[in-house]
């Protein structure tokens, strides 16, 4: 079997190594730490995919759903809830799991990747050069920037710790004039407030621990999250939180996946969501590429329609959350986020004008195949199945007017369900 070698070991990369190593591929994950700590906050969501990719460690570190404070636009507070995550521990975990599987993970550095005549040359630090057949890039925001991409307005994220004694978890998010606020206080007495802005408006590098400090200061969630430590200046490290999107995540023997094929905006809460969503699809399309040549281009094309397709809702939830902060319409920072990536809806009305038959490529078990699926204009990649019934030669049935007899081929539950599922998209009898 040819030699995968992923670079970067977060959970798009051991997503993607754990499922190619199920399909009997010999897997190599190359991986530095993180060179910072953070907490991040994650939702039901993100603890089903990481249960998905097999990630049974990482999952185990998530602590218990604690309750999270939401101040937005001024309409008073309401509580929601979130699972804490620590980054290092959540990382380190991803790792055991990595080894639990027999998956070899090499500490190092990635210095510089070469296309050689048999596959790739990796450079690392420590370490002899390595080779495999095909490159998984995972590392995440820290992979080179290559090819064109759509970047969102440019935001930076200013995160500061500083323990205080234990106490109750709990977490909060704020939108200020010029940003906004997420902060989070571990059982263990870890304290994290992270502000995010536009990456203009901040002041230079020597003053930003005294100005987050100040602005902790002016904050009503801080004094109710944070004792009094929360107003000195507090360990701080900046981070890139603007939106990418590569325009090319595959070539004939590589692919990016995770936040190395596309970004979200943090406030989207998605970030472990989105890089799992695209590491999870990856291991059929590999599969595709190395063992049916002549289907790699249209695997290539799966995984680029389905993450752009995701990156666009993503980023479209995000912008939506921040045009329902109304104060500052006319401050840069929510001027330009309420508006992009562009003005169409997050979900398209039904029409069933637009409802059509067409071939579109497909996950059938470990592989990309083409499949006649159904385009609707809220499902543009198409649908091939609902709940196992192939929807196609439904569709087309209806449109030779013959979908009683269709309808009349299926068991009554299944009659019924796609009968709902026709109505839903605008279909009147
Ligand atoms: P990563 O998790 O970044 O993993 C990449 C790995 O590659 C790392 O281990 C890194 O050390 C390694 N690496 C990088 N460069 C090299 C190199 N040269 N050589 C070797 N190894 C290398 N998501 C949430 O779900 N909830 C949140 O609350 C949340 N908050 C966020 C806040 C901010 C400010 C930002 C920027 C993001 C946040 N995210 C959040 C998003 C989340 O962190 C990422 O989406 C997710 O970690 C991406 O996973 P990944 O596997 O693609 O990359």
């Amino acid at each position: 079997m040819p030699e995968v070698l992923v670079l970067g070991a977060g959970p798009a990369g051991a997503a993607v190594a754990l499922g190619l190593k199920r399909l009997g591929y010999g897997v190599r994950v190359v991986s530095e730490w993180r060179r910072f700590t953070a907490v991040e906050g994650v939702s039901q969501r993100v603890l089903d995919g990481l249960r998905q990719a097999g990630l049974q460690r990482a999952l185990a570190c998530a602590a218990a759903p604690s309750p999270r404070r939401v101040l937005w636009n001024g309409d008073g507070q309401s509580i929601n809830q979130e699972c804490l995550l620590d980054r290092p521990t959540f990382d380190a975990a991803i790792r055991e799991d990595l080894r639990a599987a027999g998956i070899d993970v090499l500490e190092a550095r990635v210095l510089k990747v070469e296309s050689v005549a048999d596959g790739h040359r990796v450079q690392i630090e420590p370490g002899e050069p390595l080779r495999a057949d095909f490159l998984v890039e995972a590392r995440g925001r820290q992979a080179p920037l290559a090819g064109g991409r759509l970047r969102g307005p440019e935001t930076l994220s200013l995160l500061n710790q500083w323990q205080e004694a234990p106490g109750r978890p709990g977490s909060a998010v704020e939108s200020l004039a010029d940003g906004w606020a997420w902060m989070a206080r571990l059982e263990d007495g870890r304290c994290y407030w992270q502000i995010t802005q536009d990456a203009r408006d901040l002041p230079p590098k020597d003053q930003l621990p005294d100005y987050c400090a100040q602005r902790r200061s002016q904050s009503a969630q801080v004094r109710e999250l944070f004792g009094e430590a929360a107003l000195h200046p507090a360990s701080l490290h900046a981070r890139s939180s603007t939106a990418i999107l590569f325009h090319e995540a595959s070539g004939p023997d590589w692919l990016r996946v995770g936040d190395a094929a596309m970004a979200v905006d943090p406030l989207s809460g998605n970030g472990i969501f989105q890089s799992l969503s695209s590491a999870l699809q990856a291991p059929a399309v590999i599969n595709t590429m190395l063992q049916r040549p002549e289907q790699a281009e249209l695997a290539g094309r799966f995984h680029q329609r389905r993450v752009e397709h995701l990156f666009l809702r993503f980023a479209r939830t995000g912008r939506d959350f921040y045009a329902l902060e109304q104060r500052w319409p006319e401050q840069p920072f929510w001027r330009d986020r309420r508006t992009w990536p562009d003005a169409a809806p997050m979900h398209a009305a039904a029409d069933f004008s637009q409802v059509r038959v067409e071939r579109a490529p497909v996950i059938h078990g470990d592989l990309i195949e083409e499949a006649e699926v159904v385009v609707t204009a809220d499902q543009p990649l198409g649908i091939w199945h609902l709940q196992g019934i192939e929807l196609a030669p439904i569709v087309s049935a209806l449109r030779r007017g013959e979908l009683e007899r269709a309808l009349g081929a299926l068991p009554e539950g299944q009659r019924r369900m796609v009968q709902g599922w026709l109505l839903a998209q605008g279909f009147r009898p």
